[in-house]
C-alpha cells in the first residue's frame, strides 16, 4: 500500500505515527522531505494535459496543496476515521472555510451558545451581512436545538467539550437531531482530540480541530483542519484554493511530526487533568472545580460514556475571591505561564476575565457565565506531582 503503514484496525498511537506517510520516501529518508516550492513542474505541455485530463495526484500550483500537507491530510483522516481531511492555516481558517463553502443566503446556521467566541461572531457579524441567520440555543438544551431548526436550516454546530465551562456534548443525540431533520452536523473537537473521541463514528458530518492546540501539541504552530466525507469535503477544498488559507510547507511538516506523538501526550494530559483537577477539589480555597472527569461534574455521565479520557484542561474557581485576590493566586504559579491557548506541553494558565473578557460589561460576563474567581488551566504533560505541588504553593 502506497500511503500507510498502519492498517484501518491500528491502534491511535500506530495510527499516529505511521497513517498517511509512504513507506519509502525520497532519498531513502525516514521522515517525509520538507518541499519548500510555491509551484510544480512539468517535463513538456503533454505532462499538463495528462495531468488535467487524468487528474493525477500531483501538485500544480502551491495555493492548491503541497505534498507535506497532504500527508498530514492523509493521518488526521486516519486518526478520525474519516475519508478526507483539508488542512487549513489556522481553525478558524477551517471554520471559515467549510462555512462559506456550504452555506448559501438564506441558509441558517445554529450554534450550542459555549461554542468558540470567534466561531460565533463570524456567523453572528459576518455570515449574516451575506444573507445567513445565525441562531444560538443554550449548550447541551436539545429540546431547544430541535425547535431552533427551520425547514432553511443547513447547519448544527457544537464544540465538545466546551471551553472553559467543558459541557460533555452528547454526540450520538447531536448526531441523530442533523440526521433526522436533514441538516448538516459539525463538532468542532479541538478539546477531545480522536483520542479521546471519534464524531464520526457517532454519524456527525463534519469534525474540525484548531490544530494549534493538542494536535500540534508544542505552541509552536497554527494550523486548522476539517475531516469529513470526500463529497462533502470537495467544495471546502475548491474553496481553500480561492482563499488561500493553506499550510506551508515547513509547518505542515511541524504539525506532522508533532501528531507522531499524540497519543502518547493526550495518555498525559488525560492523567495530569484528572490529577490536578482532584487536587483542586479537595482544597479548600477551592469553591468549585469543573473537570469532566470529576463524579462532581454535571457532564460526568455522558463524559465517562462517550471519551476515553477528559484532556488537560482545568476550569476552578477561588473561594470568596475577588479579580485581584484571583490573579494573585496565578501570578504565584512557577510551572504554567500565563497565556491563553492550551494543548501544548507547556502548561498554560489564565484568567478569563482577564485574557478574554476584560472589556466587556458585568452584565455581558453574568451571560457568558465568567465570574471574577475563574481561572483556566491548561495542563500540559509536566508530572502531575510537579503540577500539583505548584498549585498547592500559589494556593498557600
Ligand atoms: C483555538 C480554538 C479555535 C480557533 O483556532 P485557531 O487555530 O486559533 O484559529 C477554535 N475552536 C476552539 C475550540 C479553539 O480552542
Amino acid at each position: 500500500m502506497l500511503h500507510t503503514n498502519a492498517s484501518d484496525t491500528a491502534g491511535p498511537s500506530t495510527t499516529a505515527v505511521h497513517a498517511g506517510e509512504a513507506r519509502q520516501k525520497p532519498g531513502f529518508a525516514i521522515t517525509d522531505p520538507i518541499f519548500a516550492a510555491s509551484t510544480y513542474t512539468f517535463a513538456n505541455t503533454q505532462s499538463i494535459i495528462d495531468f488535467i485530463e487524468q487528474d493525477q495526484p500531483r501538485e500544480e500550483y502551491g495555493r492548491y496543496g503541497n505534498p507535506g500537507e497532504r500527508v498530514v491530510e492523509r493521518k488526521l483522516a486516519a486518526l478520525e476515521g474519516g475519508e478526507e481531511a483539508v488542512l487549513f492555516a489556522s481553525g478558524m481558517g477551517a471554520l471559515v472555510g467549510l462555512l462559506m463553502a456550504h452555506l448559501n443566503a438564506g441558509d441558517e446556521i445554529v450554534f450550542f451558545d459555549e461554542c468558540y467566541h470567534r466561531s460565533r461572531e463570524f456567523c453572528r457579524k459576518h455570515l449574516t451581512r451575506f444573507g445567513v441567520g445565525f441562531r444560538e440555543v443554550p449548550t447541551c438544551d436539545y429540546a431547544a436545538m430541535e425547535a431552533a431548526i427551520t425547514p432553511r436550516t443547513k447547519f448544527i454546530v457544537s464544540e465538545s467539550p466546551t471551553n472553559p465551562h467543558l459541557s460533555v456534548v452528547d454526540i450520538e443525540r447531536f448526531a441523530e437531531i442533523g440526521r433526522r431533520r436533514g441538516v448538516l452536523s459539525l463538532i468542532d473537537a479541538t478539546l477531545c482530540t480522536p483520542f479521546n473521541l471519534r464524531p464520526l463514528e457517532a454519524g456527525v458530518d463534519f469534525v474540525l480541530h484548531s490544530a494549534t492546540k493538542y494536535l500540534g501539541g508544542h505552541n509552536d504552530l497554527l494550523a486548522g483542519v476539517v475531516v469529513g466525507s470526500a463529497d462533502k469535503l470537495a467544495p471546502v477544498r475548491q474553496l481553500r484554493g480561492i482563499m488561500g488559507g493553506i499550510n506551508s510547507p515547513h509547518n505542515a511538516y511541524l504539525l506532522e511530526r508533532g501528531l507522531k506523538t499524540l497519543a502518547l501526550r493526550m495518555e498525559r494530559h488525560n492523567a495530569n487533568g484528572l490529577a490536578v483537577a482532584r487536587f483542586l477539589e479537595s482544597h479548600p480555597r477551592v469553591e468549585r472545580v469543573l473537570y469532566p472527569g470529576l463524579e462532581s461534574h454535571p457532564f460526568h455521565a455522558v463524559a465517562a460514556r462517550t471519551m476515553r479520557g477528559c484532556g488537560g484542561l482545568v476550569t476552578f474557581f477561588i473561594k470568596g475571591a475577588d479579580w485581584r485576590q484571583t490573579a494573585a493566586v496565578i501570578d504565584a504559579v512557577r510551572i504554567p505561564r500565563i497565556g491563553p491557548s492550551l494543548g501544548g506541553v507547556e502548561s498554560l494558565i489564565e484568567q478569563p476575565l482577564v485574557m478574554s473578557y476584560w472589556n466587556y460589561t458585568p452584565a455581558e460576563r453574568a451571560a457568558f457565565r465568567i465570574p471574577d474567581n475563574m481561572i483556566r488551566l491548561a495542563c500540559g504533560i509536566e508530572d502531575s506531582a510537579d503540577l500539583v505541588a505548584d498549585l498547592a504553593q500559589a494556593l498557600g
